[in-house]
């Protein structure tokens, strides 16, 4: 690869933030944009994990600190933006990733359970972001990552308030697209498809419904974390500086079967 290639990708110089980057996807992005570069600031509520995925950073040649923070807490978020900036004096790229899932169909969800799947995987969000804004507009290289998800693009009866905020993570998209281009900020989306991680799990030993997917998935297996990193890689470079509202899967053609 030849330096101007090199330079399309290079995050040397950059910070990153990533909500809930101590494990999973979240992780396997925090990993791939430290290898290219970046600072990278992990938020998350396991201080345990985060101070294991700093460490995991660390021990590859990485920079990278961990701030506790529960993103439905603003003042949570504010003290994680605020860590970017008194640490690594800037705020280039903010991945939301940290999300969660509480099952139920329409005709049963509690309140209670539909609330906290919006706060947390939709509303947190645009909160997350708008505290952000200030530091990615000054940079002037500014980049948001959401993480949607296939109930972004399909419904699912039994994971309803999931599906409704992945849903709505693609309209914030791409409204945050239009309204920040004027910023030179980018906002994208990535649809991972059945990754292997905690929140999926419980899946992987399900038995008729992993069968079931892996016969859904044209790649006919789950993804790993470090596969999500290639396309956090791309959204935080300058590669993709007029690429703007997209929503990306990385799924093993799940998406489009
Ligand atoms: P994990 O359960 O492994 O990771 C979820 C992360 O979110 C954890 O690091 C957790 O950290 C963090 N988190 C959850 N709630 C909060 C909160 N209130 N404040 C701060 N951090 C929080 O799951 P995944 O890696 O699978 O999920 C990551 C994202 O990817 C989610 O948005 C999920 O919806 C999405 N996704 C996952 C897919 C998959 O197949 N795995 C498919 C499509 C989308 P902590 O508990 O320490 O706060």
């Amino acid at each position: 690869m030849n330096d101007a290639a090199r330079s399309l990708f290079d995050l040397s110089g950059t910070v990153a933030l990533v909500t809930g980057g101590n494990g999973g996807i979240g992780q396997g992005i925090a990993d791939g944009l430290a290898d290219a570069g970046a600072s990278v600031v992990i938020a998350a509520r396991n201080e345990t994990k985060t101070t294991a995925a700093v460490a995991a950073i660390q021990s590859r040649g990485g920079a990278a600190v961990g701030v506790a923070c529960d993103v439905n807490v603003r003042a949570d978020l504010e003290a994680a933006v605020a860590r970017c900036e008194s640490e690594y004096g800037r705020l280039d790229i903010l991945v939301n990733n940290a999300g969660m899932g509480r099952g139920g169909p329409a005709q049963t969800i509690s309140e209670e359970d539909w609330a906290i799947t919006i706060e947390t995987n939709l509303s947190a969000m645009l909160w997350g972001s708008q505290v952000a804004y200030p530091l990615l507009k000054a940079g002037g290289r500014g980049k948001v990552i959401n993480i949607a998800s296939e109930y972004s693009l399909f419904g699912s009866g039994r994971a309803l308030a999931y599906s409704a905020s992945k849903g709505g993570v693609v309209q914030l998209t791409k409204s945050m697209a239009v309204g920040w281009a004027e910023d030179g900020i980018q906002v994208n989306a990535i649809v991972p498809g059945w990754i292997t991680t905690d929140m999926t799990a419980p899946v992987k030993d399900s038995g008729a419904m992993y069968d079931g997917i892996l016969h859904r998935t044209p790649a006919g297996r789950f993804g790993e974390p470090e596969e999500l990193a290639g396309a956090g890689v791309f959204l935080a470079s300058h590669a993709s500086d007029f690429v703007t509202g997209i929503v990306l899967p990385v799924d093993g053609g799940y998406a489009a079967g």
